[in-house]
């Protein structure tokens, strides 16, 4: 199993994650990115390296 998380104490909403990975990322009532669906892929893998504050995390789990 994995997970995809956003830490929102790095996330500056810049919008790249959502941009690249709609499916996944969405903005939040804050402004800032939030996971909609739990889901690994390579645009999700795209996101987490592209975003530039590295807020988002994907964490493998066993
Ligand atoms: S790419 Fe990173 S900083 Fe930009 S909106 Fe997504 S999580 Fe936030």
């Amino acid at each position: 199993m994995a997970k995809v998380i956003v830490d929102k104490d790095k996330c500056i909403g810049c919008g790249a994650c959502t941009a690249t990975c709609p499916t996944v990322f969405e903005f939040d009532d804050d402004g800032l990115a939030k996971v909609v669906k739990d889901e690994i892929n390579d645009d999700v893998k795209m996101a987490a390296e592209c975003c530039p504050t590295e807020a988002i995390e994907i964490k493998e789990e066993n």
